[in-house]
């Protein structure tokens, strides 16, 4: 099968490791959209797998994505009223403690997946912090993070790295191919989702097309409208991302537009409406406003800066 973990002899390591040394606790690192958690889930699968290969037909790989498996514990943040994730509290680290506290039923191990794990509490983490230092039965702990800045230092150094990487273009349009897209729905997805394979495959049903009209619409926003829709943003932390990356991708095409590098324009749907914003901006002056989206991108990711300010100078800019 088509793994998401690109390389499939790392893959194949970390299933040796995790049985040298009976178990062991991971870090999935790397930007959003590569797959990471379909990687773990993934591995979960090659370790309680009857036929031991993650076959996912067999009764264990069916529970697991019925995310029943007695063995199996995926924690994740939940979802709030407005569609924003909460953070991961204190009270689900008492329930992985709970659920290693078991022997495996399956004879193989009890495993843990924490889906954004950066959205654990600081309460949270040092909580975790202890499960880590305690000796554990054959438990395999799997932390997936875009933003493993946010965890302690402490938690970082007692878990195995493993990096994810971008994809070439090739091989994410093989993949979506592989999923049954047609050839143009293939090379434009994989053109946009710039090396993200998750990313690509979630725009073969979402081709993110809202988020990119409303940075057309931002373009022409007063300043007072602007800051209100800053507001508006600043409710959906996934949506603010989404939309930095659509921004991005946007100017970029601007610039290449500007360019005359029409053949090298990621969204090709929009490519009309794009030449008419680009003719607003000065070549020079849109190379500084990608570099402020970028900017403002990483504020937003890796620290605790405060987002409204990050977002509302990034309104100035643009
Ligand atoms: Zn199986």
């Amino acid at each position: 099968m088509a793994s998401l973990l690109s390389n499939q002899n790392a893959f194949r390591r970390l299933t040796e490791r995790a049985a040298d040394i009976g178990g062991g606790s991971y870090l999935f690192w790397g930007p959003k959209g590569l797959g990471k958690m379909e990687a773990a889930v993934e591995f979960a699968k090659s370790l309680e797998c009857l036929k031991k290969t993650p076959c996912l037909n067999c009764r264990s790989c069916v529970d697991i994505d019925k995310r029943i498996h007695p063995d199996v514990l995926i924690v994740e943040p939940k979802i709030g009223e407005s569609g924003e994730e909460k953070e991961i509290g204190i009270g689900e680290v008492r329930r992985i403690k709970h659920f290693l506290s078991f022997f495996p039923q399956s004879g193989s191990y009890k495993i843990v997946v924490v889906d954004k794990a950066d959205r654990l509490t600081e309460e949270a983490q040092n909580s975790f912090l202890k499960i880590l230092e305690e000796p554990k039965g054959r438990a395999i702990l799997i932390l997936v993070a875009a933003n493993p800045g946010r965890l302690l230092e402490t938690i970082l150094s007692r878990l195995f790295p493993v990096k994810f990487k971008t994809w070439p273009r090739e091989e994410i349009y093989r993949l979506l191919k592989g999923k049954g897209a047609d050839e143009k729905t293939a090379h434009v997805a994989a053109r946009k989702a710039m090396g993200r394979p998750a990313l690509a495959e979630e725009m073969l049903s979402d081709p993110h097309d809202d988020e990119q009209e409303a940075i057309f619409e931002l373009i022409d926003k007063s300043a007072a409208g602007r800051f209100v829709f800053v507001e508006e943003i600043l409710k959906n932390e996934k949506g603010n991302e989404d939309l930095l990356d659509a921004g991005l991708f946007l100017f970029r095409d601007m610039l290449l537009l500007k360019l005359g590098l029409n053949d090298l324009v990621v969204n090709v749907n929009f490519r009309e409406k794009a030449e008419k914003a680009a003719a607003k901006y000065e070549a020079g002056k849109i190379p500084d406003i990608i570099r402020s989206i970028l900017k403002t991108s990483i504020i937003l990711k890796d620290t605790n800066a405060n987002s409204r300010l990050a977002l509302e100078n990034l309104m100035l800019q643009i």
